[in-house]
């Protein structure tokens, strides 16, 4: 938990969101500014600032990351693709600093 984090105010409830899917170790929302007809923001409940931030004993939170998004795409129509992406930096884009994995399905997207 951090005080100043607006993801940990939502797993907290002290702010408000979209949630579509949560269990112990992680939380889904609706991304307040989506890039696609679905996009989701697949959220660790524990805070840490990114994958390169990580210590060893937090990276099963990467398993718990991909379970859920796995458990998501079994609801999505169609085949179920979807891409996942996480931003690690201010770089490439990151711009909340509390881990998450970007959900994104519904529409072709483009080749990297
Ligand atoms: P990133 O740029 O990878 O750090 O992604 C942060 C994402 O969080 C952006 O796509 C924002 O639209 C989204 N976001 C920020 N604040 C909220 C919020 N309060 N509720 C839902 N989505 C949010």
């Amino acid at each position: 938990m951090s005080a100043e984090c607006i993801f940990c105010k939502i797993i907290d409830k002290t702010i408000p969101a979209t949630i579509v899917a949560e269990n112990d170790g992680v939380i889904v929302i609706q991304d307040r500014a989506p890039k696609a007809p679905v996009h989701y923001l697949i959220i660790p409940k524990k805070h840490t600032q990114n994958i390169a931030s990580m210590t060893a004993d937090e990276l099963p939170l990467a398993q718990e990351m991909f379970a859920m998004a796995q458990q998501l795409s079994k609801a999505l129509p169609g085949n179920g693709d979807f891409r996942f992406i996480i931003n690690n930096g201010s770089g490439v884009g990151q711009s909340v600093f509390h881990l998450h994995g970007h959900f994104l399905a519904g529409k072709k997207m483009a080749d990297f």
